[in-house]
């Protein structure tokens, strides 16, 4: 009940699309339980928690912040709402976001944006972003509307509203949880992901979801071992500091937490060594060819026949097919979809699409010299995002939007090798707002970064 009254108090930050809980079902959720049971890490018997809308949901309606899906409700359940259902959770609502998982801020939603709780005053107009594109689910956390939620990501969606927010925000290895019902973004990079308030709910979460599934020929066949959450000694890890994260536009205040990160763990015994991952001012550019390629060819099977909006054009079947979609995307969307055919066309293909695909071997290639090389690293620290929350009248400014991109300058390269990657909170700025860092690992390292996350946190 204390997390409905929290979502339906704080409805005007908008986190929600669709509240899905009633009282009745709620009953006996304590908000301020945490999730983590040593002796029963698969229990989520009553916890309350929250989906980002672009996960199927089984009769009930599954939006993508879109006009294209504003109707669409799915006749069954992706994996995850599946498994969390069999666990015992009880879901309170769907979550806003980026309309399709496009962008980084949830401010382009049919349902308006998603506003950060930080330092919000009703009065004030001058609120910020709760980052994204799983804005929703990151406030709806953040504020005890639910306990944990799933969102999604592909370049950075989960662990930039989290940081943003100031809640710990998992990106799991690419395969290690299914993808089943998850509408596609970049089937190549997308992930579920979990958002909660602290690590070990977080691990409870990822216990019950992670495995192979026989729908979602992707995952990975190996049987999952759970995460146990341990003592581990610091003066055994070796934690890299990548310096080709200390990039422009990121604030001294970000570069200073992480120094501070990286001291108190040095003084925690652990080895902290300067490391290179050369291709990572690259890595941008590869990420939105490879996207909006990935883009362009997911976005086809919206043709305003088989599902999703339908417009009354009734010329001809190429009209119907331009209006449905011109109605039922945003521009953002549509920009995608023009540029990802142009890198496509047969005279394209090798100079973007191909070119892309081999850096991208690459920028993987960096991680794998890191983690396996001579002089290798267990982890890897850096800042989740360059700067704290900003306000929302300066994210939408044309400038920013034209530098949209560099958003997710520091959590888009684990999405091109495919790694797990964790954003954790770490202090407050002097605007009172979160800063977060990040920790990333090499492929199916969940144990060692979750344990050494927790540490941190
Ligand atoms: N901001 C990135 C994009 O717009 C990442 C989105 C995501 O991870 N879903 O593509």
């Amino acid at each position: 009940d204390l997390c409905l009254k929290k979502a339906k108090q704080t409805s005007e930050l908008n986190a929600f699309v669709t509240i899905t809980a009633t009282e009745a079902e709620n009953h006996g959720i304590e908000s301020e339980k945490r999730l983590y049971v040593e002796k029963n890490i698969k229990s989520l018997e009553g916890i309350s928690i929250g989906i980002k809308d672009n996960f199927c949901t089984k009769n009930i309606n599954t939006t993508c912040a879109s006009n294209m899906l504003k109707n669409f409700v799915p006749t069954y359940d992706a994996t995850v709402y599946s498994r969390l259902r069999q666990a015992g959770a009880c879901l309170i609502g769907k979550c806003n976001m980026d309309e399709f998982a496009m962008g980084s801020g949830t401010i382009d939603s049919i349902f308006g944006p998603t506003k950060n709780p930080w330092c919000y005053k009703k009065e004030d107009g001058d609120w910020r972003i709760a980052g994204g594109s799983s804005g929703g689910s990151a406030v709806a956390v953040s504020t005890g509307a639910c306990l944990a939620a799933l969102g999604s990501d592909t370049g950075g969606s989960t662990r930039n509203p989290a940081a943003l927010c100031g809640v710990v925000g998992f990106k799991p290895t690419y395969g290690l949880v299914s993808r089943y019902g998850l509408i596609p973004l970049v089937n190549s990079m997308d992930v579920p992901g979990i958002l909660a308030r602290t690590v070990g709910d977080v691990v409870t979460v990822l216990n019950c979801l992670a495995g192979p599934d026989e729908m979602d020929s992707t995952t990975i066949k190996r049987q999952f071992n759970p995460v146990i959450m341990k003592e581990i000694s610091l003066p055994k890890i070796k934690i890299g500091i990548p310096k080709e994260y200390h990039c422009e536009g990121m604030s001294k205040e970000v570069l200073d937490t992480w120094q501070y990160v990286a001291d108190l763990l040095e003084n925690e015994k652990a080895v902290i060594k300067s490391v290179s991952l050369p291709h990572t001012s690259i890595s941008i550019a590869v990420y939105s060819v490879l996207n909006q390629c990935e883009v362009a060819s997911n976005m086809a099977r919206y043709d305003g026949l088989e599902y999703g909006l339908r417009t009354e054009e009734d010329h001809s079947t190429e009209e119907l097919y331009a209006s449905s979609r011109s109605q039922g995307f945003n521009d953002v969307v549509r920009c995608r979809i023009f540029a990802g055919n142009y890198f496509l066309l047969s005279r394209n293909y090798e100079k973007y699409f191909i070119k892309a695909l081999k850096l991208r071997r690459l920028i993987s290639d960096d991680f794998k010299n890191v983690f396996e090389g001579e002089d290798s690293v267990d982890l890897l620290l850096t800042p989740t995002t360059l700067i704290d929350a900003p306000l929302y009248k300066d994210f939408v400014s044309k400038h920013n939007r034209d530098q949209c991109a560099l958003q997710d300058y520091c959590t888009q390269p684990a999405n091109m090798a495919g790694i797990p990657a964790v954003s954790i909170p770490i202090r407050l700025s002097k605007n009172g707002l979160p800063l977060s860092l990040q920790l990333m690992g090499p492929y199916l390292s969940e144990d060692l970064l979750l344990n050494v996350a927790r540490k941190i946190e």
